[in-house]
């Protein structure tokens, strides 16, 4: 830096920006923010650390869990209500194509952003007002996140329904819990007729809101019902297969974490079998024979590695606190289950038991929206830098980092926070993203990185 002042010329400004890298990311903005678009320096790639790895930082749904098909169905169910075509009848639904590059690992905001401009046609004002008014009811009765219901508080103030909040019936309300299933349609009615006539959602900025608000509710309800342990009566009305949760670890997740951990020490070796049953199985990815017996040696000693060396592991996540949580508690539950048939002596079960306990055993940070700002989420680097600051690790080790991710922006995210290995670890629905940012494709997930590569840990 050569300058003494902070206003700069329009040269310098280049000059100095081309510095920063060889390679940058164009950020596209929300609607409302200044500037329209931001251009960050992404970290050089790199395929392999400058030394062992000291952490790994990774994205929470559709990497670690498979909750991005939860909030995929929310979003979908969010423009069914504001458009009034609830079936597949009326309305065919999100394109997998076209849409789910842009609903899936960037904030709530972009997501719904991108489905409210997308289908703004089809937006019918008397259902959107209608389905706000019930989510917004929903939310200040039931929510759980305090958060939420301060922001959409703020939102009816902001759409003409300040009145609303000194309702008596609505304070009655928030005390009795009383918006069942049989009575929140006429509740809601009611509220309509009372003040459905103030409400305004003319601007895009506005109608974000709106479908914020009701894409939370939609979800939220559904991680109440699972949280309550009616997941998989959910489960079968969404999935359609028996036996299949809502949510799940993603395949081989508990077994990476464990060995990352240094938990499993000798017994890497048993679990590895179950590590590659687990892919074969779930992803359908066959490995060679001799692939196989290499790695099984090779996660054997990393097994022992490990236990001297913990991995330091931060989950990264735009989704907000309240929901993290009740989703990793939902992953450890299941993982403490599928302990139960890996290969390692019943000793190692019980104590991999008790730390699967709960998910802050297992992460040195747990970074969520609530860390940041909603306009500062993924692809900006914010989280990834919060998490590198909360595992301490020093600048010069982040080339010793390895970031997981199955999303555009989250790539982008991992690499703009100064980590050049990016494994990009797409599933189902996000397989159409474009990952140029990243070092690695890895469809098997964590679990290919460490039977293919080994985790980039030298050999
Ligand atoms: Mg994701």
């Amino acid at each position: 830096m050569t300058s003494k002042n902070s206003i700069i010329t329009k040269e310098e400004a280049a000059r100095l920006i081309g510095n920063l890298g060889a390679e940058f990311a164009l950020l596209p903005n929300a609607d409302y923010i200044h500037p329209q678009y931001d251009i960050v320096p992404l970290a050089p790639k790199i395929t392999v650390p400058a030394g062992p790895l000291v952490a790994v930082v990774m994205d929470m749904d559709g990497t670690t869990t498979t909750t991005e098909e939860l909030c995929i169905h929310s979003l979908e169910s969010m423009v069914r209500k504001i458009s009034g075509r609830l079936t597949a009848g009326e309305w065919a639904g999100l394109d997998h194509a076209l849409d789910y590059p842009n609903i899936i690992g960037n904030s709530t905001t972009k997501h719904v952003e991108f489905l409210i401009t997308k289908y703004a046609t089809m937006i019918d004002p008397a259902h959107l007002r209608r389905s706000y008014l019930y989510s917004a009811l929903w939310t200040i009765i039931l929510g759980q996140d305090e958060q939420r219901v301060a922001e959409v508080k703020n939102n009816l103030a902001n759409l003409g329904c300040l009145d609303m909040l000194s309702d008596t019936q609505l304070d009655e309300l928030t005390v009795s819990k009383q918006f069942t299933p049989a009575a929140s349609d006429a509740i809601t009615d009611s509220f309509l007729g009372k003040y459905g006539s103030g409400f305004r959602a003319s601007s895009v900025t506005a109608m974000v809101r709106v479908g914020i608000d009701i894409y939370y509710q939609i979800y939220h309800a559904m991680l109440m019902e699972i949280q309550a342990g009616k997941g998989e009566a959910l489960a079968r009305q969404f999935l359609g297969s028996a036996g299949k949760r809502l949510i799940e670890p993603m395949p081989g997740i508990g077994i990476a974490l464990a060995l990352m951990k240094g938990w499993l020490g000798t017994a890497a070796a048993g679990a590895f079998d179950d590590l590659a049953a687990d892919l074969g199985q779930k992803t359908g990815t066959r490995y060679d024979e001799g692939v196989l017996r290499a790695a099984r040696n090779r996660v054997a000693d990393l097994g022992v590695y490990f236990e001297q060396h913990p991995l330091k592991i931060s989950v990264v996540t735009s989704s907000i606190r309240y929901e993290a949580n009740i989703i990793m508690s939902e992953v450890c539950h299941v993982i403490q289950q599928q302990i139960n048939h890996w290969n390692v002596p019943e000793e190692k079960k019980h104590f991999l038991r008790q730390q699967f306990s709960s998910y802050t055993n297992i992460y040195d940070g747990f970074v969520t929206a609530n860390d940041s700002s909603e306009i500062r989420l993924k692809p900006h680097r914010d989280l990834y830098s919060i998490a590198l600051h909360v595992l301490g690790i020093p600048k010069d080790h982040f080339n010793r980092v390895a970031g997981f991710e199955d999303s555009e922006s989250g790539t982008i995210a991992i690499r703009a926070a100064g980590i050049g290995l990016c494994i990009a670890v797409p599933f189902e629905k996000s397989k159409g993203h474009n990952f140029d940012a990243a070092s690695f494709i890895l469809p098997g997930g964590v679990p290919e990185a460490l039977i293919v590569h080994n985790l980039f840990m030298p050999v």
